[in-house]
């Protein structure tokens, strides 16, 4: 456990540090790039300019295990035109981390509530 996302998380580091900051238009740099969490096919990361620090916001990114064969994993009730669609899509872009960004700011403190329960009560 630990290592298995490892060379995902350089993937992203690699990617924003292509990008420039907003505020002050200095690229982004692997210090400013913090892995917050880190789970099977799933790394949520938080992006500062590390020139100005302010944040960039935090990026949840689907990411898909290299040494698992060529086929792409998809969820088992896609249809092949699902896959189709969806197969060529860019894992992670620059708007996406933008959206992540906005949606948990809207969320507010009261996000929690927000997380559907296992078990869920029937009426
Ligand atoms: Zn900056």
């Amino acid at each position: 456990m630990g290592q298995y996302q490892a060379g995902g998380f350089q993937a992203i580091q690699e990617y924003f540090q292509q990008k420039f900051c907003r505020f002050c238009a200095h690229p982004f740099a692997s210090e400013g790039i913090q892995l917050l969490r880190e789970e099977p096919g799933v790394l949520v990361v938080r992006v500062t300019c590390h020139t100005c620090s302010k944040p960039l916001g935090v990026a949840i990114v689907g990411t898909a295990p290299r040494n698992q064969k060529e086929r792409p994993k998809v969820p088992h009730d896609w249809t092949k035109k699902d896959i189709e669609k969806l197969h060529n899509r860019a894992p992670i872009s620059y708007d996406d981390v933008l959206d992540a960004h906005a949606f948990i700011h809207q969320l507010g403190s009261d996000w929690s509530k927000l997380i559907p329960r296992a078990g869920r009560q029937a009426h």
